[in-house]
């Protein structure tokens, strides 16, 4: 009887969705046995590679050249690549390190190994061949207009940009019914968007119907839109274009939701509204910036929290939409937006929550039964 009981919860826990979430209240008061055993960041074996130089092969080394295609720095896709540092991955490190104002050396060293394993959006940097950050901007600068100063923000490619219509200024937004998220996770939501209203003539608006303009969603691996996800750090969310409305994040990263993210005891905890903030830019029509202080730079670091638009963010945006007529460009940019106060980063939205609940429900099952 007890064996069916557990069979019976085991199988439950089996069948539930795989993307639920839970809270927990205060991580640190659970015995470390019970916290996930995270498995190595996406991309930490990457930092084999330092010192690998131009002509050489090492073992691997495809995998590397498989990242930068990823992110739109090795256009075409052969069907498979070769463990070659060829001229192809030199081009790439070299394009690669302009846009993040790294020294330009076309080799593995340590500063660029360094920012290739920090976590990032799975937007690409370089869409159909089209780089948008540094290493576009220096091509134009060369080329056509040397006096002319460009800012470091980018749009999606196309001429114009895509952005949302004219007669869509007030967009809804939703969230998957299958993550079952909190009113205090959606807060993060809410504020995220506030950021950006304020400096534009736009408002977002929550609906229930999953049928809105912009729809929200945790998943993992592959979910359906050809990017899939990579479990921990590696890519943590990405966006699509205007109009499309979509906004993806990693289901398998430690979100944390509330408290100083800095102080998490979990290493790859990440903060949520950091990388929401950064995603809405997307779904407004921005792409990468090389400007690291702005929102819109492709990388952060676990346990950061990077929320406030930058000016390069805000003059990108209001080229697209224009200014709202309530921002004034010096007051603080959210000053409706109070800040959680601090209990250590201990909320954390652990969304890989099957894994905790099959690590604590047979114990709190046997407990029952004992
Ligand atoms: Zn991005
Ligand atoms: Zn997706």
């Amino acid at each position: 009887m007890r064996f069916q009981l557990f069979a019976i919860a085991v199988l439950l826990l089996l069948e539930s969705p795989s993307i639920s979430a839970i809270l927990l209240p205060n991580i640190s008061s659970i015995p470390p046995g019970f916290l996930p055993n995270v498995t190595a960041p996406a991309w930490d074996s990457f930092k084999k590679f330092l010192g690998c130089r131009p002509g050489e092969k090492f073992n691997g080394l495809a995998k590397i050249k498989q990242y930068f295609h990823y992110f739109g720095y090795i256009p075409n896709s052969p069907s498979n690549f070769t463990d070659d540092f060829d001229d192809v991955l030199e081009s790439a490190l070299r394009t690669y390190q302009q846009n993040f104002n790294l020294k330009v050396t076309g080799e593995l060293d340590q500063q660029t190994l360094n920012k290739i394993v920090q976590p990032r959006c799975g937007n690409a940097d370089i869409i159909n061949g089209t780089t948008t950050m540094n290493s576009g901007k220096w091509t134009a600068f060369n080329t056509t207009s040397p006096f002319h100063t460009v800012g470091h923000y980018s749009f999606f490619p196309g001429n114009p940009p895509p952005r949302w219509p004219d007669s869509k200024r007030d967009l809804t937004y939703s969230f998957w019914p299958g993550n079952g998220l909190t009113d205090q996770d959606k807060s993060v939501f809410t504020r995220a968007f506030a950021r950006w209203s304020t400096v534009i003539p736009m408002t977002f608006t929550e609906t229930d119907s999953f049928n809105s303009d912009i729809r929200i969603g945790f998943f993992s691996g592959d979910h359906g839109d050809g990017e899939p996800f990579d479990g921990v750090l590696g890519t943590l969310a990405h966006a699509f274009s205007p109009p499309s409305g979509l906004l993806h994040l990693d289901s398998e990263e430690e979100w944390v939701v509330s408290g100083d993210v800095s102080t998490s005891s979990i290493l790859s905890a990440v903060d949520l509204e950091s990388v929401v903030v950064h995603e809405i830019g997307h779904l407004l029509g921005l792409g990468h910036s090389s400007i690291e202080e702005a929102i819109m730079y492709p990388s952060i670091s676990s346990r950061t929290r990077k929320v406030e638009l930058a000016q390069d963010d805000i003059e990108g945006i209001q080229k697209l939409y224009g200014k709202n007529p309530n921002y004034n460009g010096s007051s603080p940019l959210t000053p409706a937006i109070q800040e959680r106060e601090t209990n250590g980063g201990q909320y954390v939205h652990s969304l890989p929550s099957w894994l905790l609940i099959s690590l604590l429900m047979p114990v709190g099952f046997f407990s029952l039964l004992f």
